[in-house]
């Protein structure tokens, strides 16, 4: 099992795609927090993770009413977090439809581990085909490359 949070898998790849992340409190109407930008990434978690459960609502940067309000930008998806779950769970619900959907099932909620080498597809956290972390972003790197990139790691065969 993977110790991944999908909730914070969801809102970096929002904002690795541009898109303005808005934070609610649970159900709350007004947003806590809003932000674009993966400087922001930290923050968001943060304000997201402040309450048991939040909703997280996804805007495309064009604005729709020409505004600065959240309201005049075109929403793209929307998920509902829940923190007691874990993993691909923290995901309690989402839009059926949309970005955050297609995120979903191409990414298996976040889960899914591709070598950012040569782009092999399938690693998991255990087990065999196990990816390797790089030491400082913590991307994942099948064996195969990881001996390459990181031979340190291995130390000398005497
Ligand atoms: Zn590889």
């Amino acid at each position: 099992m993977s110790t991944l949070n999908a909730g914070r898998q969801l809102i970096k790849a929002a904002l690795e795609s541009g898109f303005t992340v808005a934070v609610h409190y649970e159900q709350d109407h007004e947003p806590a927090m809003t932000r674009k930008g993966t400087e922001h990434l930290t923050a968001l978690w943060s304000e997201a993770t402040a309450c048991d459960e939040a909703t997280v609502y996804f805007y495309e940067a064009s604005r729709l009413g020409g505004g600065t309000s959240w309201r005049d930008f075109e929403k793209r998806g929307w998920a509902y977090l829940v923190h007691w779950n874990e993993g691909d769970e923290v995901i309690s619900d989402h839009g059926s439809k949309g970005w955050v959907n297609d995120w979903a099932v191409a990414t298996e909620y976040g889960q899914r581990k591709v070598c950012i080498d040569c782009g092999l597809d399938g690693l998991v956290f255990e087990g065999s085909n196990e990816y390797e972390p790089d030491p400082i972003t913590g991307d994942p790197r099948c064996f195969q490359c990881d001996l390459k990139a990181n031979p340190d790691r291995y130390g000398e065969q005497s």
